[in-house]
This record gives C-alpha cells, structure tokens and sequence, in this order.
C-alpha cells in the first residue's frame, strides 16, 4: 500500500471494487498461486465482476498487516481510489468514505488527467455510460 495508507486499509474492508476483464486477467495471471476467478470475485446483479470479502475485508487484504498482497497488479478502480466518478452529478470527487483525501492528487493538472483516465475507464472498461 502507498505509504499515505499506512495503517489504514479502510477502503478494503467491505469492499464493493467492480473489476473489469482487464483486472481479472491480470490478477489470474500475476497471482503466485493458480488463483480461480470465483475464489476472488463473484457476479453481482448487473453482471459485472466484483471483488470478494473474506471475514468483512477484501480477499486479498492482510488484515493484521493492513497490506494488499496484490499491489502491484491490484485493480485499476483500487489505483484510482480514493478518487471516485459521481454518475448523477457527472464529477470525479473524493470518496468521502477515506479518512485522508487530502494527501491525494494535491497537484491540480494531475488530478484533472486522472479524473480523465477515470472515464474513460469507466466508459472503455465497465461500459458504464457517461454524459
Ligand atoms: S481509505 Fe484512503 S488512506 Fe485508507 S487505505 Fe484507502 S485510500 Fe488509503
Ligand atoms: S485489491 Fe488490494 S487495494 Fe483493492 S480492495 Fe483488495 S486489498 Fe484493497
């Protein structure tokens, strides 16, 4: 984890992460073990991928450590966090839900390209329809 996470790891508990193919195969791929996709995600009603919980944290949290053991190859909507797209007001914001928003994206020009990769990501990789 970023080291601005440290001893954090609220956004991996209870976890609602959609995955797109992209994050499936890599994680299928990269994982040390010959992981299955139904031992980390499930299909929710709208027929997307998301990951599972283990004992109310993500799969692949080290709970006692507050580490993600997928780092490097966690999924794009973890990379993003704790930046969010709001669909009904059509904004990237900060999910209120982590505790220090304000040590992310602290230069203006980069938040604005990620806001960017965001839609597109969105758009591209979920098909999630965006204005
Ligand atoms: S909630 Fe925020 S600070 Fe905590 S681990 Fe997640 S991104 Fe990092
Ligand atoms: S994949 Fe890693 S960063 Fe993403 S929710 Fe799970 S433990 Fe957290």
């Amino acid at each position: 984890m970023k080291n601005r996470c440290k001893d954090c790891g609220k956004c991996c508990l209870e976890t609602e992460m959609i995955l797109s193919q992209n994050d499936i195969n890599s994680i299928t791929h990269n994982h040390q073990s010959n992981i299955k996709v139904k031992e980390f995600a499930f299909m929710n009603n709208s027929k997307q991928y998301q990951l599972k919980n283990k004992k109310g944290h993500c799969v692949f949290l080290e709970s006692s450590l507050k580490i993600c053991t997928i780092y490097q190859y966690r999924p794009q909507g973890c990379k993003f966090y704790p930046l969010i797209f709001d669909l009904n007001r059509n904004i990237c914001k900060f999910d209120e839900d982590c505790p220090r928003t304000i040590l992310f994206y602290k230069n203006k020009e980069k938040l604005r390209t990620t806001c960017k990769k965001l839609k597109r990501y969105l758009k591209i990789e979920l098909a999630i329809k965006i204005k």
